[in-house]
Order: structure tokens, then sequence, then C-alpha cells
């Protein structure tokens, strides 16, 4: 009891605040105000999860086969404020939050037996050191929570990603197609895998991803971003 009342009292003076608008939160709001949330640009790819711009991205380079995001980037946009808050400002709850959002979303629309394990895309183990946290798993946490299934870390990041900027989609597919490892095959075989990350851009980390996933034997891939634009 003691404990609730010393929150009490940290709440009364230093308030949390909603990650985007900064207002004081209600004890039932969590990272996020109701006013930002429904606000957030959320996307209908749940509708046409197989044949969608997407979708396109990585057709015919890897085996994928729904592509859904939750959220649609836009430059300055909410989703860009969200994102910089999970990366740069410490805030890994908020990328669970949103994954438990989405997953529960998806739960009421008929994906409730959609996949055996959410698969996270995996950061280069010294910028996982860096940030402390791999944002991609938080949002995978939060999806494999409402889902019901587990997140597995069945993929390794070989070497960082060189710098993808001024490059073709087909040059930047190219460079990551050797940077991922399998560090689980015999878990992969026959399961139903949901990959997950934080940004879809180009694809080329999906379907890099996908390919290293498929030579082991999944039933299926599916692929879901937090946030996709252009
Ligand atoms: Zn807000």
């Amino acid at each position: 009891m003691r404990f609730n009342y010393w929150q009490d009292f940290l709440s009364l003076v230093f308030p949390e605040t909603c990650c985007i608008c900064k207002r004081s939160l209600f004890p039932f709001e969590n990272q996020l105000c109701k006013v930002c949330i429904s606000q957030l640009p959320i996307t209908n790819y749940h509708l046409i999860p197989l044949d969608n711009d997407l979708k396109n991205k990585v057709l015919g380079l890897a085996p994928v086969g729904m592509v859904m995001s939750y959220l649609r980037f836009s430059k300055k946009g909410l989703s860009q404020k969200l994102l910089h808050q999970i990366k740069y400002k410490n805030k890994p709850s908020l990328a669970k939050i949103l994954g438990q959002m989405y997953g529960s979303f998806l739960m009421d629309n008929g994906f409730d037996q959609s996949w055996d394990e959410v698969v996270p895309v995996p950061l280069y183990h010294k910028k996982l050191k860096i940030r402390g946290y791999n944002q991609s798993e938080q949002f995978a946490l939060g999806l494999a929570k409402a889902l019901k299934i587990s997140s597995c870390n069945h993929l390794i990041r070989k070497i960082p990603t060189p710098t993808q900027t001024n490059k073709s989609r087909m040059e930047r597919w190219e460079n990551v197609e050797d940077v991922f490892e399998a560090c689980s095959p015999a878990e992969i075989k026959g399961k139903m895998l949901l990959l997950v990350d934080d940004v879809l851009t180009t694809g080329a980390t999906m379907a890099a991803c996908a390919n290293t996933l498929q030579e082991h034997h999944p039933k299926s891939i599916d692929f879901i971003a937090l946030a996709a634009g252009n």
C-alpha cells in the first residue's frame, strides 16, 4: 500500500506526460494520450494484406505472404515523432504499447490463428548495446502479447548494415542479402512466422530476413512494420 501512496505522490510532483503532445496523462493512459491515439495515421492494410504497395516492394525478391503496417509513415508527421521517441528517447515501452494496440486490433479482425511466432528483425549487437534495446523486438513483444503467441529471436545480424542512402532498390537488397543468419534453425521448420520491423522503406531488410528464414523451411512468412512509407 505504501508503494501506491509513493507512486501517487510522484505522479503529483512529476506527472507522466504524453510522448507526443506532452500533456499530462490521466492514470488510465499510458505513454500516449487519447487525443494523440485518435490521430494516429492508421492504415487499412489488414483488408488487403496479400496485394498492396508494401507487398509489391518484395514481389519476386522474397517468399513473403501478407505484408502490413500499423502506421503510415510521413516525414514530420505523427509516426515520425513516435519513431523518434522510440529509437532515440529511450522509450522501448512505447513500441511495446503500439504493438499491443495493433495486435489487439488484428485479433479482432480475423488474424487470431494466423501465426505461431513473432520474429523481430535483429539489431547488430554493437548497436543493441548502445541503445540498450531493439525497438523492433519491443514492438514484436507487444504484438505477441496481444496475439497470445511468443516472440522468438530466430535471427541475428552478422554485420552492421552499411549506410543505405542514395542507393537503388536492387543495390540495397544486395547490401543486406548476407547480413542475417538464423540462430535456431531447427525451431523454424513448419512454423507460421510473423516477421516484424519498426520501419519498412525499401523492403530490402524484410526480403533479406525472409530469405534467411526460408532456408529453414517455415510453413509461411508474413511481415508487419510499425510504420511504412516511401
Ligand atoms: Zn498526446
